[in-house]
């Protein structure tokens, strides 16, 4: 069997990509990750008896390590999502993601060169690289319309910076030195094992706790959502089938706006838990003072990837939500590890009093 290199591989997506290819036996699969805080270990534990999967911790920005990884390997390709990736973050630390996300696609890219330059011309040839991005590379929308591939990229957080400047290097690798590379651009994902800083477990895990639930600004920013297994699908299509140079926008077609959502959260967290003291959950929201630089609206126009690889998402919003807060509620020891060991809930990304 043929092996697949994914990197940030214990990460929320990485490790729905290591299952997903696990679980339909497309190949071997080997993980590389740093194991930063947003890596654990749990979402690849439904992988630890499989002889065909294993994870290595490397830095993708340690060549030597990847080089090696590479020649031992001989993988058929790489699924690359190693990134740091939470928007508050980004305000905070933003040096943190020039590093892993630039410098480190840089590093991947220059090791694959290096790799595909001594390997035989049949391999070369079949040789794949997905590099994985996100939507907030095109900046924001208003009102109407949706981000289509060909839109000029305009990104407006240090996060989103980092991706776009990335892809940039992906694009440009292919280029110049025609490399077989695809990008992908992907809005929003939810479900199992999401760190529980970014919107939705960060509001489940409050509303379990009886805390506040703070939502930025007016809660009228619109995200569209995609259930992360429909993600993991989408990025095999794209790697296994896409067009080499190409890029795919990846979308749930599910827009609501932030405060709709969390009202939907609070609704069935009201369902699940009837004895819950804290109920109704939606008192518990709280409108809190912007994110500096919020992008207004996204969307995702993904017929490309519908009409030339016929993926569309699978699961509606409304369902898949139900079985995310489903996931928490059973899952309430992992992200109680969490909030005990790497991040308790406090308010990231805020400017100094006074500065704009
Ligand atoms: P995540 O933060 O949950 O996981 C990222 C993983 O990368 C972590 O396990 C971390 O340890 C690892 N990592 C970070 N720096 C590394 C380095 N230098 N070397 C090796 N590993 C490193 O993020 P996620 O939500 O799973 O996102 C995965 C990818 O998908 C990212 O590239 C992100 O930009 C992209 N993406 C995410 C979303 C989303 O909604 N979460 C949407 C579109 C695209």
């Amino acid at each position: 069997m043929s092996t697949i290199i994914v990197t940030g591989a214990a990460g929320f997506i990485g490790s729905a990509v290591c299952r997903y290819l696990r679980q339909n036996k497309i190949a071997k699969v080997v993980g590389v990750d740093k194991m930063t805080y947003a890596a654990t270990k749990e979402s690849l534990d439904s992988l630890k008896d499989d002889p065909d999967f294993t994870l290595v911790e490397a830095d993708i920005c340690n060549g030597a390590a990847i080089f090696e990884m590479l020649t031992a390997l001989n993988p058929i390709g790489i699924m690359h999502l190693a990134a740091e990736t939470h928007v508050d973050r980004s305000i905070d630390r933003p040096g943190d993601f020039l590093q892993a996300n630039i410098i480190g696609t840089y590093a991947l890219l220059e090791m694959v060169r290096n790799y595909l330059r001594i390997i035989p011309e049949d391999k070369q040839k079949a040789f794949r690289f997905l590099h994985v991005s996100t939507d907030e590379v095109y900046g924001s929308l208003g009102a109407s319309g949706s981000f289509t591939e060909d839109m000029p990229y305009a990104p407006n957080s240090p996060y989103a910076a980092s991706k776009a400047a990335a892809d940039h290097l992906a694009r440009a690798w292919h280029k110049t030195f025609n490399m077989p590379i695809v990008i992908s651009n992907c809005s929003n994902n939810y479900g199992p094992f999401q760190f529980p800083e970014k919107l939705i477990p960060l509001m489940i895990t409050k509303a379990l706790a009886g805390e506040k639930l703070p939502v930025y600004g007016k809660g009228l920013n619109i995200r569209d959502w995609l259930y992360v297994e429909d993600h993991a699908d989408a990025l095999y299509q794209i790697f296994s089938r896409g067009r080499m140079g190409e890029k795919y926008n990846v979308g749930g077609a599910a827009e609501y706006k932030n405060i709709d959502l969390v009202n939907e959260l609070c609704k069935l967290l009201d369902e699940a838990l009837p004895q819950s003291a804290h109920r109704p959950h939606k008192n518990l929201i709280t409108y809190v003072t912007d994110r500096p630089g919020h992008d207004e609206r996204y969307a995702m126009d993904f017929s490309k990837l519908n009409k030339e690889l016929g993926w569309k998402p699978r699961m509606t919003l409304p369902e898949g939500l139900k079985k995310t807060v489903n996931w928490y509620l059973t899952n309430r020891s992992w992200c109680k590890d969490i909030q005990l060991r790497k991040y308790s809930g406090e308010r990231l990304g805020q400017l100094p009093v006074g500065q704009k």
